[in-house]
């Protein structure tokens, strides 16, 4: 275990020596977990105290800097998107130097991290969707929930266009991300439009004809991964009736350990039961729209309208097993959806000249040092975040992840392999020999200004005059690259 210090920060050996020149570290992933690593390496005691200094390059795929935040998080999660302003503050405090527009493998391989730096983190993250492996899942209108996150947080590599000509949507997965699908499809787009959505996006979701959509858990209501918040958060939408179906509410031995032993899941089971209990209380004044929440029903097949599209969905009904594990009946229920969502989990990519977990979507690792072929440490590169752990966890969780990994890279420190060309300015030179348009920190704040100012100049259709938006964002690679770099 690397040493932490009281204030929970990690220490370097006292004893070792200060070396003559900065330690050189790549961070490659300006996302959450990259700008933790970076924050916590800048205040690791040894640095602080000033046994040694650490020059420190974040890199970024993106022109914009924030990873799953401003990529990930629904822009109707402001209380999430928050968690920009801390990061705002660590990468504006000008010790650690933001490199945007750069791919991993495309624009730099290890090599060059390699000569440039004694150490490279990478903090890649999980960006792709799980697969799910049944029948029809390749027809058109089956999607993966990321792809539909990336599209509605205006994503630059994603297309603008997206099919909303469903009435009736499947989700599949009781999980937040689910939860974020269920409610982007399913909202009144005019509750969205104080948030940061693209234009291309609220007009999108403005055309969708949507009247159902049905999110489905293979387990029971006390089995969801769902968080409370984000759960009740649910009723909170105009005109969406939540509906839930007396039948789905099964509960075996360990789900009843759960919820005595787990007060999350507690408060779920319970909201959930209010929900059924009002339901059916409360029939009158119908709303336009519902959200259909089904437990115990395991994805079996995606039905073919015959035209190669999605008319329908296969399920068969599970019941708990006593574990909180679920298993079949043999009961099959189909029900007339024109899209599908799954939303069963991120995955993580393959990183160029990099082992790879292919199971797990992860980087091999012990504790962030990143293993070899045959299970050895490769010295001087490490991982933090969803790439180092799988796509579990939210936001806060990757500052342990950092912790950890960082306080290896300290207890190496003096075996590290030294960068050849150690000068700051030899990466800038190389970038700009390559021609990569890469984009700094003072680019992402005239974008950031750019979008705050096109969301400060719209004024909206009648009836929507009132509404402020703090914020328009921009869209095309192109123009976030010309906009930063002025
Ligand atoms: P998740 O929490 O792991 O949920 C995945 C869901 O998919 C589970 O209900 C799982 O069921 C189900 N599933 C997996 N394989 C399946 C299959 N073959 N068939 C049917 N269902 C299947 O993953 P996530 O929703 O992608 O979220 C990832 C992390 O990001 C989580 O920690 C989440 O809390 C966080 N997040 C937070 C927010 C927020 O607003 N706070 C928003 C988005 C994401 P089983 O449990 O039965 O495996």
């Amino acid at each position: 275990m690397a040493m932490i210090s009281s204030e929970g920060l990690p220490v370097s050996n006292p004893s070792e020596s200060s070396s003559s020149r900065p330690l050189r570290v790549a961070i490659v992933g300006a996302g959450p977990a990259g700008v933790y690593a970076a924050d916590i390496l800048t205040k690791s005691s040894g640095v602080k105290d000033g046994d040694f200094e650490v020059s420190i390059d974040l890199f970024e795929a993106y022109p914009a800097p924030y990873g799953l935040i401003r990529y990930g998080v629904a822009p109707d999660h402001p209380r999430i998107k928050g968690i920009v302003n801390a990061l705002h503050k660590v990468l504006d405090r000008g010790d650690i130097r933001f490199l945007g527009n750069v791919t991993y493998g495309r624009d730099l391989t290890l090599h060059d991290f390699r000569s440039f730096y004694d150490a490279v983190i990478f903090s890649t993250g999980a960006v792709k969707d799980a697969d799910l492996d049944i029948p029809g899942i390749g027809l058109q209108e089956s999607f993966g929930g990321a792809d539909f996150v990336s599209w509605y947080d205006g994503h630059p590599d994603v297309p603008r266009e997206w099919p909303l000509d469903a009435r009736e949507i499947a989700v599949i997965g009781n999980g937040n991300v689910a939860l974020d699908v269920a409610r982007m499809l399913v909202k009144h787009p005019e509750e969205l439009l104080s948030t940061e959505i693209p234009d291309n996006v609220y007009a999108g979701l403005k055309a969708s004809p949507v009247t159902d959509v049905h999110v489905f858990g293979r387990r029971g209501p006390a089995q969801v991964k769902f968080t409370p918040l984000e759960l009740r958060e649910l009723s909170h939408m105009n005109d969406v009736d939540i509906v839930l179906y007396p039948e789905d509410f099964e509960f075996d031995e360990a789900s009843d350990d759960a919820i005595r032993s787990n007060n999350q899941i507690k408060t779920m089971v319970n909201t959930l039961t209010n929900w059924l209990v009002e339901e059916h209380a409360e029939s009158e004044n119908p709303s336009s729209r519902r959200l259909h929440l089904h437990f115990l029903h395991n994805p079996v097949e995606v039905l073919d309208d015959g035209s190669g599209k999605v008319g329908g969905m296969t399920f068969e009904r599970m019941q708990l097993d006593g574990t909180g594990n679920a298993k079949g009946t043999g009961e099959y229920i189909e029900y007339p959806v024109q899209a599908v969502y799954r939303a069963i989990g991120y995955h993580g990519s393959a990183l160029d000249e990099l082992e790879y977990d292919a199971k797990r979507g992860v980087i091999p690792n012990e504790g962030g040092r990143v293993l070899d072929g045959e299970g050895n440490p490769v010295p001087g590169i490490y991982a933090t975040g969803w790439i180092k752990r799988g796509p579990v966890g939210l936001i806060g969780h990757t500052k342990g992840d950092a912790l950890e990994t960082i306080g290896f890279l300290l207890e190496d420190r003096l075996t590290l392999p030294p960068a050849k060309n150690p000068d700051p300015q030899a990466i800038i030179d190389l970038l700009e020999e390559r021609g990569i348009e890469y984009t700094t920190w003072e680019g992402w704040n005239r974008l950031d200004a750019h979008e705050a100012n096109l969301g400060a100049a719209w004024t909206g259709p009648e009836g929507l005059d009132h509404v402020v938006r703090e914020r328009i964002k921009v869209v095309p690679r192109e123009d976030m690259i010309r906009i930063s770099r002025g």
